[in-house]
């Protein structure tokens, strides 16, 4: 997942994108652990936020639950990630079940396969 967190949010924290309108004119937005204001960079005033909403990519614990709860990956898919997020550097004493991992999620690509094989045969 690729997510930029701004500064002083890398503690795991839930995070919003805040919406900034200063008087001067100038409008921006930040993401930030709370609706907190943020100085203008135009004319360096305390602004607070018009809008705080909940960041739709935030990797806090709760949001990260919230998302496996409405979305739950099928078990092939969360064993592919969990061999990836090794990198192909799986530690040794991980090998073995690695590679058995490996072999089940191409036995069960292969059972699609022929499924779907026989479904398009079916049709035919
Ligand atoms: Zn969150
Ligand atoms: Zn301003």
């Amino acid at each position: 997942m690729s997510f930029k967190r701004p500064k002083g949010l890398d503690d795991g924290s839930h995070v919003v994108n805040n919406v900034y309108e200063c008087e001067c004119g100038n409008v921006w937005e930040d993401s930030w652990d709370s609706g907190c204001d943020d100085e203008c960079g135009s004319c360096g005033a305390d602004v607070s936020p018009s809008q705080t909403t909940d960041d739709p990519d935030c990797d806090c614990d709760a949001c990260v639950a919230a998302r496996l709860a409405a979305n739950p990956p099928s078990v092939s898919v969360a064993a592919r990630a969990l061999i990836d997020a090794y990198g192909g550097d799986v530690p040794d004493w991980l090998r073995g079940e690695v590679a058995v991992l490996e072999a089940a999620l191409e036995a069960e690509a292969a059972h699609h396969r022929a499924i779907e094989a026989n479904r398009e045969r079916d049709e035919a």
